[in-house]
């Protein structure tokens, strides 16, 4: 598997003419030779000649880490007292067009670029960008397995197994991510609870706010979870929408309109259409609801070893969704000092048409506990 995304992005490195490509910390590196670098400042560095053997050169201390592919890359453990940035390199000669990590440390980039000053640099997203977005059946597979257990959680908040009223948003949050762990995930990503005016901001980080009856609550966390012990894991990523008490008729208009914008955006998510089609058909739904002016972030984002990828279902990306796109459909309305709402799945573009991974209740769950 891993041997064949690397031939992929040799591929793609021979049609864009990329010499050399690196990566380091971020999610190219476990989607190319299932190794996860830790965020750490000592560098570790995948360097991939287009025509040449690939090395990983990694601090000597986590080797031992490392799952050896010898038929994918060889290892080169660097000592403390050697400059990994001279190794990096020496191994990738005098390139005219290098491919460097999105997510690389700028320090690292900064001082490549003093022993390569001639070099042309890309970044490592237009190469593995697309590749990565294309899911095969095993990531699917994975993704479900994720987007199945984030269900499982979202169904024990809709059933009222979680208390909301006079806990803090942080303590509903502390409990979402538990049960995240407990339902499989090896990590939360994220915990979002943001009860009544603080749902009209779309990235709220749970406060000591009180929930209190008779408010709405949103709720979007995900997290990340391996299939295989070891292996890097594949993202789920939902938002569903509580009410503590009976919602007043103008939430549930506003409600309404957010509901039928996101199916909307899911049914037309179909293998052809382009990503910015998506987001303007589900946009359209919530202008014509009268709210056009509050939804006021993009429709939607791509999903797998990350929680945001390619490809990003947003106004300017002419994309056309291929089957294995796997992306968010997550329309919002906010409305500043009052309340908001956001609804979420993940999506996966098929030839069969779109299919969404999470079926947890779509409609506005009241939970009176
Ligand atoms: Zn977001
Ligand atoms: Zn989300
Ligand atoms: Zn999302």
């Amino acid at each position: 598997m891993y041997a064949a995304r690397l031939d992929r992005v040799r591929s793609a490195m021979a049609a864009q003419a990329v010499d050399v490509l690196m990566v380091s910390v971020g999610a190219d590196l476990p989607y190319l030779i299932g190794y996860q670098a830790m965020p750490l400042p000592r560098l570790t560095m995948l360097v991939v000649p287009r025509d040449g053997e690939a090395t990983l050169v990694i601090p000597r201390l986590e080797v031992a880490r490392v799952v050896e592919r010898p038929e994918c890359f060889s290892i080169l453990g660097w000592e403390e007292t050697q400059d990994p940035i001279a190794i990096v390199a020496e191994l990738c000669g005098r390139p005219s067009t290098a491919a460097i990590g999105d997510q690389t440390w700028a320090r690292h980039l900064v001082d490549l670029m003093g022993f390569l000053p001639a070099t042309q640099w890309r970044r490592s997203v237009e190469l593995v960008g697309p590749l990565r977005a294309r899911k095969d059946a095993a990531e699917i597979a994975a993704l479900q397995t994720a987007a199945a257990a984030a269900d499982r959680v979202a169904r024990q908040l809709q059933g009222g197994d979680i208390a909301l009223i006079g806990r803090t948003e942080s303590q509903v949050s502390e409990d979402l991510s538990r049960r995240l762990l407990a339902e499989g995930h090896s990590h939360v990503n994220f915990a979002i609870v943001a009860a009544g005016e603080n749902a009209a901001s779309p990235h709220h980080h749970a406060s000591e706010r009180v929930i209190r009856a008779g408010e709405v609550v949103l709720c979007d966390f995900g997290g990340s979870l391996s299939v295989v012990d070891g292996e890097p894991g594949y993202c789920s990523d939902m938002t569903r929408m509580i009410y503590t008490g009976q919602p007043p008729a103008e939430f549930c208009e506003l409600y309404d309109v957010l509901f039928a914008a996101q199916a909307t955006g899911v049914a037309s998510a179909t293998v052809g259409t382009s990503a910015q089609q998506v987001d303007r058909i589900t946009r359209q739904v919530i202008a014509d609801g009268g709210f056009g002016p509050k939804f006021i972030h993009r429709t939607g984002h791509g999903i797998g070893l990350f929680e945001h990828e390619d490809p990003y279902i947003v106004e300017g990306n002419e994309v056309l969704l291929e089957a294995g796109h796997a992306f968010s459909i997550e329309p919002g309305i906010y409305i500043e000092g009052r309340w908001g709402a956001r609804l979420e799945d993940i999506v996966v573009a098929t030839e069969d048409g779109p299919w969404a991974l999470n079926s947890a209740d779509h409609s506005l769950v009241i939970v009176e506990a």
